[in-house]
């Protein structure tokens, strides 16, 4: 972890910088890249800082699921939906806590944004049509066809390259040079020999992610998931919030985090949520379902943590098993690795996984009884449409945790930081994790694909933002 003791905000260097740029991006994952796109298109000169040997972030461990409305996937598969209508649907699920100007301002441009990146940069995208509601009134995401962030951070850099914009890896940002005005002059980045690259800029975008790696951030911020394992990407140490908190700007929703009940335990893979979202359930070591599994997706960290063993089983049938080996690179891991357990029936998949073989078997009737009679189970789940658990069943052992914290530095509708008085501080701009999100406060108003939506549409708006206003 990052020492706070050694991020500075300095006077402008004696000896000048190595060299200059307008535009200047710390951090290269989506929210770094999209910004990158969206300067260098307008013909500014366009440079990223990376902390990494190979730009990885959150973004390459997510399944690059991007939520959008209005975008042409999502016109082409007749799914009829507005920016408003998102907004709606972020308002309900954080019961009014974001910033409405920021949801729109992201809403408004999110369909394009996909198009865009689609035409203009060959990001290739795919329409994810079974992946809906947990807030989402309609399917909104799209993702690369294998539901892989590694394979959306290849096509992101692919087209950031053919933009000729620089990367350069290994420099990890820790000081601001600024003005007497508070506008940044550039920053310094260390480099693995302990040497300082002092790069000058015209604008500063800051694209570092959130928190989820510092602990002592984490028990400030949100106390209820420190005892959680970080499933996210060690570079969200919150260097670039604490270096922006010392350039004066204010943070917002810092309790709001994505957490997720579906790590499996002890593979470290994710297990794709539409296992249950077709019909299948949960149920924990002594075999009882705990929980309506399509309500809250990411508080379903903490009620996993709070089962026996802090673990849970996802069951499924053969038809929503055949489909997520069809469709997600992590789930044909998890097979490969022996994380999947079949059995030929309840009683069968009961003494395979080791739980009461009379529970599941009562539990999987009681499901099947709700999916033929369209009832609501004890937990208000509705299994109307749901592909039934008979046939040949299978199991996941999963457990919940933090993937990604949502609060950070604010931000208005152009990306630019804010202070407490939401005055602009010069030419400094946030987005992706490292900017606050539309997600709430605590973990119950994270929608499905928003990390991504903040980090390529902040991306793209700081981008040409600040190429419009300073480059040369
Ligand atoms: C397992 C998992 C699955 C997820 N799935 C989804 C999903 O399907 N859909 C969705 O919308 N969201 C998902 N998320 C959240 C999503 O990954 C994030 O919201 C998104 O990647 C944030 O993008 P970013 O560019 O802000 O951050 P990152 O991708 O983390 O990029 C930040 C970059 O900044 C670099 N950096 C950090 N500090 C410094 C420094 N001091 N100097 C230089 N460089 C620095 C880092 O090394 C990193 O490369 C998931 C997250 C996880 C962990």
């Amino acid at each position: 972890m990052f020492d706070t003791n050694s991020l500075q905000v300095l006077s402008a260097p004696p000896d000048g910088f190595e060299y200059s740029v307008d535009i200047l991006i710390i951090g290269a994952g989506a929210c770094g890249l999209t910004a990158a796109l969206a300067a260098a298109e307008q013909g500014a000169s366009t440079l990223i800082l990376e902390r990494d040997a190979t730009p990885s972030g959150s973004t390459a461990m997510s399944y690059g699921a991007i939520c959008a409305a209005g975008s042409g996937p999502q016109a082409a598969a007749g799914i009829a939906d507005t920016p408003e209508a998102l907004v709606e649907d972020l308002t309900v699920n954080t019961q009014g806590q974001l910033d409405r100007e920021l949801a729109q301002a992201v809403a408004d441009i999110s369909g394009e944004t996909i198009d865009w990146l689609m035409a203009s940069h060959n990001i290739e995208l795919t329409f994810e049509a079974a992946w809906t509601g947990f807030g989402h009134r309609a399917p909104r995401l799209v993702a690369p066809d294998n539901r892989s962030g590694v394979k959306l951070m290849a096509m992101l850099q692919n087209a950031v390259s053919r933009q000729e914009v620089t990367v350069v890896t290994n420099a990890r940002w820790d000081r601001v040079y600024r003005d007497d005005a508070g506008d940044v002059l550039g920053v310094g980045a260390v480099r693995p020999d302990g040497s300082v690259e002092q790069v000058g800029c015209r604008a500063l975008i800051i694209a570092t992610c959130g928190f989820g790696a510092n602990a002592e951030m984490l028990a400030e911020f949100i106390p209820e998931i420190t005892e959680a394992r970080y499933y996210g990407h060690e570079g969200n140490d919150g260097a670039g919030i604490q270096l922006g908190r010392l350039l004066g700007a204010n943070v917002e929703y810092m309790s709001a985090y994505q957490s997720l009940g579906a790590l499996a335990v002890p593979h470290n893979l994710v297990i794709p949520h539409v296992i249950l979202i077709g019909g299948g359930i949960q149920i924990n070591v002594r075999g009882e379902r705990f929980q309506n599994e399509l309500d809250n997706i990411s508080g379903q960290a903490l009620t996993i943590l709070e089962q026996p063993e802090a673990q849970c089983w996802m069951v499924t049938n053969e038809q929503l098993h055949q489909d997520a080996l069809g469709r997600f690179e992590e789930y044909r891991q998890a097979e490969a690795l022996g994380a999947v357990k079949r059995g030929e029936d309840a009683r069968d998949l009961a003494r395979n996984i080791g739980v009461s073989e009379e529970r599941l078997e009562s539990e999987v009737a009681a499901t099947l009884a709700h999916v033929t009679e369209r009832g609501t189970d004890r937990f208000g789940r509705d299994f109307s449409g749901a592909s039934p658990l008979s046939g040949p069943l299978y199991a996941v052992r999963v457990t919940g945790a933090l993937f990604h914290t949502q609060g950070g530095l604010s931000v208005n509708r152009h990306a630019q930081l804010i202070n407490g008085e939401g005055a602009v501080l010069g030419n400094i701009y946030a987005g992706g994790g490292a900017a606050m999100s539309v997600a709430g406060t605590g973990n119950a108003g994270y929608m499905p694909g928003v990390g991504l939506m903040m980090a390529v549409n902040l991306g793209r708006i700081a981008g040409a933002h600040a190429a419009a206003h300073y480059s040369r």
